[in-house]
């Protein structure tokens, strides 16, 4: 006798969207614990994440994979995000790209829209996403090797007075400012000198003793480290420009300059930069 069940049939496919991240403290993946890795065994009794195994509930490949997966009766899911924001920063405009790909969909031609709305509605604010559209599997090379300006938008606290005439000159400045490896992230990154171009799209005063900072920023560039110097490892920064210790306390990416976003873009980046 034939077995009645109908055969199985798995695919995989790649679905790429934008995502926008309107909660701090939200990660891009899921954040597993340093010290147990999150591991099985390890984690229990694990002081960092008490048995928890993540520091996070929850980040943006979560709250896509949780709802998208078994949607579609899949095996498992990857999140490859063009680049990624650190945990306390929004990601806003038109988003980040990414591409989510689905392992062993035994339901992949479901109404991509309804799914997107309830990823949305399920995130409770937390992210919007654009529509998902179905691409290869060479998305994700394109999305981690191509690189783009990002405009950011940064409230910064400045010690003692701002001259009218520096703040007025740096509200102007585009160039190029060399950081060597910030200190923050010298135990994982190679220490060198690096050159990124910068401009300064906008620079006012807030409440007192506040800035609001929009930069254009050459890919790579480090903005908390161009806004304080870390300590004379980037120069030109905006403290050393104003004249007073600064520091980044809000930053968020306006947007990511992707080739279909419009808006003002940097020269084409020196030779040695290539
Ligand atoms: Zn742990």
């Amino acid at each position: 006798m034939s077995d009645p069940r109908p055969p199985v049939f798995r695919t995989d496919l790649w679905l790429e969207s934008r995502y926008r991240k309107l909660r701090r403290g939200l990660p891009q993946t899921v954040f597993f614990c340093p010290r147990c890795k999150g591991d099985r065994r390890r984690r229990h009794g694990c002081p960092t994440c008490e048995g928890f195994g993540k520091l996070t509930r929850e980040s943006v490949q979560e709250l896509i994979a949780r709802r998208l997966v078994p949607a579609m009766q899949a095996k498992t899911g990857r999140f490859h995000g063009a680049g990624r924001e650190d945990i306390d920063v929004l990601m806003l405009g038109h988003g980040r790209p990414f591409v989510f790909e689905v392992i062993g969909a035994r339901n992949p031609d479901l109404d991509l829209e309804a799914l997107r709305a309830d990823i949305v509605a399920r995130a409770e604010g937390a992210i919007e996403l654009a529509p998902f559209r179905r691409v290869t599997r060479e998305r994700i090379v394109y999305w981690k090797e191509t690189h783009f300006d990002k405009v950011y938008r940064a409230e910064v606290e400045v010690e003692g007075d701002v001259d009218e005439h520096l703040l007025a000159a740096a509200a102007t400045f585009a160039g190029v400012a060399v950081q060597r490896t910030p200190q923050r992230v010298a135990h994982r990154r190679a220490d060198l000198d690096r050159q990124r171009q910068l401009r300064v799209l906008g620079l006012v005063r807030a409440e007192a003793g506040r800035l609001v900072l929009r930069v254009l920023c050459q890919h790579g560039t480090y903005v908390k480290e161009w806004i304080s110097g870390d300590e004379g490892r980037t120069t030109p920064s905006l403290s050393s420009l104003l004249a007073v210790p600064c520091r980044c306390v809000l930053l968020d990416v306006e947007e990511i300059m992707t080739d279909d976003v419009p808006g003002p873009r940097l020269p084409p980046p020196l030779p040695q930069e290539r």
